[in-house]
């Protein structure tokens, strides 16, 4: 253990309630381990939170003693965030808990929540909160970052549907911010990440809902242009109610899929509905209508079996990167070139995820929060997901060379929750107009860059550190 790592631990021991690990303790091996096995961090110690003293104490004890601090909730930051190599880990695991005032439509949920945590309580009442579709997704990080899903273009992100964060801010006290106090930190939590301190509660707006028309099928050949077309054209029509997103990949060799098209280049489409039967049925109808559709479903479905259906598909340990930005137009151009990539994509699980989101998100204005780009309704994801470490370099190096492709075509800015760990860069890029309010307010609550293992906004007067 280094020196401050030490003087940390002492300063803990006896006062924390929670749980410390340190590297020699029984359960620290699995407690270490995050989302993402390309990231591998060896932390000199694990503070695993009780409640919100724990987590004052954690936060002062480790600035008094200049330990680098990660903070963890869901622990599936794609850039590996919720850890690191000899400083500390906050680590909120132990404070997992949601309740709700059905009758006010309002819910409140501990800052160390999934997804799931939330969806569970909420659901009993037949109310939603609009969130990510991966269900073991932590709802810290996800919402601090905006938060998209199936519901955007209904409700609106995540972070707009939150009404108040409580905060543990790098001076160890507890802040409450909403629309009606400190105002400019509401604004930036509602985007950007875990910049300003360790949210410790968050109270969000719930929407009635609970179940919803699914329909999936896949496309091969020519068709997939032909879908891409279709999908750009209509989307910016469609009413709100639904949620169309698109796959590029090559077809799954399951059971599901017929033997003709496994392994092949295939768009996955997926429909979800949330409005009156008739018209979803023509929607999907009309978009089925439009070349072959292998492996085709339509169900009516729970919420939290549409929540939960893709958390398979998602495991912990397996190794991704990705990189991802907005497009305001899916020209042709663009769509050939994720198309011709398709063929030489090195993993079977690896995806190009698109999805228009627009509705209740694109209705809120730019400077309402300080969430990126809200003009640009395409976003896209470059996921790379593949099992064995010999496959990095390939599997990096066509993510990027994909996206250096398209990155021409791109609307400046990206959805900071769906970036990787080297692209420090690119974080004024995703705030615009917003960068220097958010470097203001970051001076403001955490003048030494306390928090600084996030997608970073660096204080005025501090010097970049790790
Ligand atoms: C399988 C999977 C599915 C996903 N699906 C979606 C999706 O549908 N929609 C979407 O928008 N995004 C999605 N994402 C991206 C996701 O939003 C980010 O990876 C997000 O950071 C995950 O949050 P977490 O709490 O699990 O992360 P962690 O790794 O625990 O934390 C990530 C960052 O958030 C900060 N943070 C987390 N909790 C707190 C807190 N309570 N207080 C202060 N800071 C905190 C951490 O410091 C860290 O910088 C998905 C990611 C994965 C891996």
């Amino acid at each position: 253990m280094s020196t401050p790592i030490h003087e940390l631990f002492a300063a803990l021991r006896g006062k924390f309630t929670g749980h410390l690990l340190r590297p020699e303790d029984s359960g620290y091996g699995d407690a270490r381990k995050i989302w993402n096995a390309m990231v591998e961090r060896q932390p000199g110690l694990i503070a695993r939170c009780a409640d919100v003293a724990d987590v004052q104490l954690a936060v002062k004890s480790a600035a008094a003693a200049g330990v680098l601090t990660a903070v963890r909730c869901g622990g599936h930051s794609l850039a590996g965030f919720s850890s690191c190599d000899d400083g500390l880990v906050i680590d909120l695991s132990r404070m997992r808990s949601a309740s709700m005032d059905a009758a006010a439509r309002r819910a409140r949920f501990a800052g160390g929540s999934l997804l799931g945590t939330v969806d569970t309580v909420t659901q009993q009442a037949g109310l939603v909160f609009p969130a990510g579709v991966v269900s073991h997704t932590g709802a810290g990080g996800l919402v601090l970052g905006g938060g998209t899903g199936w519901l955007t273009r209904m409700f609106g992100l995540s972070c707009d549907n939150v009404e108040g964060f409580t905060l543990v801010t790098a001076d160890g006290s507890i802040v409450h911010a909403s629309g009606r106090e400190n105002a400019d930190l509401f604004w930036a939590l509602r985007g950007g990440g875990g910049n300003f301190g360790v949210v410790t509660e968050f109270e969000v707006r719930l929407h009635p809902l609970n179940s919803v028309l699914l329909a999936t099928s896949y496309c091969i050949g020519d068709d997939i242009f032909r879908i891409l077309r279709d999908w750009r054209e209509f989307m910016p029509g469609a009413p709100d109610s639904l949620k169309w997103n698109i796959s590029l990949r090559l077809a799954p060799s399951t059971p599901a899929i017929p033997a003709e098209i496994r392994g092949k280049p295939a768009a996955s489409l997926s429909l979800a509905w949330f409005g009156e039967p008739e018209e979803g049925n023509r929607c999907i109808e009309r978009a089925f209508s439009i070349g072959k559709h292998f492996a085709r479903t339509k169900e009516t479905m729970s919420f939290l079996a549409l929540q939960t259906m893709a958390d398979a598909d998602f495991p912990h340990g397996r190794r991704y990167y990705t990189k991802s930005g907005y497009f305001t137009a899916l020209d042709d151009r663009t769509v050939q070139i994720m198309v011709d990539a398709l063929p030489s994509i090195p993993s079977p699980n690896t995806q190009i995820e698109l999805a228009y989101l627009d509705g209740a998100a694109g209705r809120v204005a730019a400077s309402e929060t300080a969430f990126g780009d809200r003009s640009a309704p395409f976003i896209m994801n470059l996921l790379a997901d593949w099992v064995d470490p010999k496959g990095d370099a390939a599997n990096v190096a066509w993510v990027r060379d994909l996206f250096a492709a398209l990155r021409p075509a791109m609307k400046p800015g990206v959805y900071v929750n769906f970036m990787s760990g080297d692209e420090q860069d690119r974080v004024p890029e995703a705030y615009h107009e917003r960068w220097e309010r958010m470097v203001k307010v970051k001076s403001h609550y955490d003048p030494t860059n306390f928090f600084r293992l996030n997608q970073n906004v660096l204080p005025k007067n501090a010097q970049r550190k790790e």
